[in-house]
């Protein structure tokens, strides 16, 4: 394949680049994406920061919802490309992939110098006191407190999601076994803000490398699309491999509009 040649060519010249990640690398592993190929919201866009901590009825939807979506997440395996690019920096072909994706599936496929840019999805984080808890512990806990939603249809949506039909004023959220304050998902929210140690971390990894490989990400939003701009200015190379328009498209060396499964 052409393209497969133009990834090798790149990577060859620019040795070792890091590799930011985004959805479109995890729909082959059932992980539903946000965007078209225009890069237009398919859904409503996810629930913001500040909504969730001050709407406890925007909460009890969240969480009911997510008795059936965050299974999904909890269940997905690598794909192909993930056991690619776990390969690949075992070989030392590439050199720290920063992910915009919450669902571990990197670390899965045995990749071990990941930065996990937005958190974690299966990891919970008290607001009021910081203690960190396994999803899971919450998702049983939700379960036990709310038999009545347990049996429902529901279609899977992107991070932990699922369309329901349910009373959700009915729905009791458990809280932190701790101080009783709110838990949510130890993940970057639509309105929130990366940590700025795991930004500069990430900048870091960046600035030490050769280039960029952006790979299943359109780069819409702005804590993927800096590294885009960080690269562009510093002069390094930069490739995206990605289905349809990004925001990085007049920044890259080279655009490979192609599966991604099929070229890693
Ligand atoms: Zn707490």
């Amino acid at each position: 394949m052409q393209e497969q040649q133009q990834l090798r060519q790149f990577l060859k010249q620019n040795h070792p680049v890091t590799v930011l990640t985004g959805a479109g690398l995890s729909t082959a592993s059932g992980i539903p994406d946000y965007r078209d190929s225009q890069g237009n919201w398919k859904i409503s866009p996810p629930v913001q920061h500040r909504d969730f901590m001050q709407d406890e009825q925007l909460r009890k939807r969240y969480w009911a919802r997510a008795l059936h979506g965050w299974p999904v997440l909890y269940h997905a395996q690598p794909n192909k490309a993930h056991y690619a690019l776990a390969q690949m920096q075992g070989a030392g072909e590439i050199g720290t992939i920063i992910t915009q994706n919450v669902d571990g599936l990197h670390q899965k496929a045995g990749a071990t110098d990941v930065i996990n840019l937005h958190g974690y999805a299966n990891e919970m984080i008290c607001m009021s006191c910081g203690a960190k808890s396994p999803r899971l512990d919450m998702h049983e806990r939700c379960l036990a407190l709310n038999p009545q939603f347990a049996d429902m249809a529901a279609a899977p949506l992107p991070d932990g999601d699922a369309d329901i039909e349910a009373d959700f004023d009915q729905f009791v959220i458990a809280d932190c076994l701790n101080c009783g304050g709110i838990l949510k998902p130890d993940v970057v929210y639509f309105g929130d803000t990366v940590p700025k140690t795991r930004v500069a971390e990430a900048k870091q990894a960046l600035d030490s490398s050769s280039g960029l490989l952006v790979i299943g990400s359109s780069l819409m939003v702005f804590s993927g699309y800096r590294f885009a701009r960080q690269a562009h200015a510093k002069g390094q190379p930069i490739a995206l491999l990605t289905r349809g328009k990004t925001r990085a498209d007049d920044l890259a060396t080279i655009k490979l509009d192609v599966d991604i499964s099929a070229v890693l």
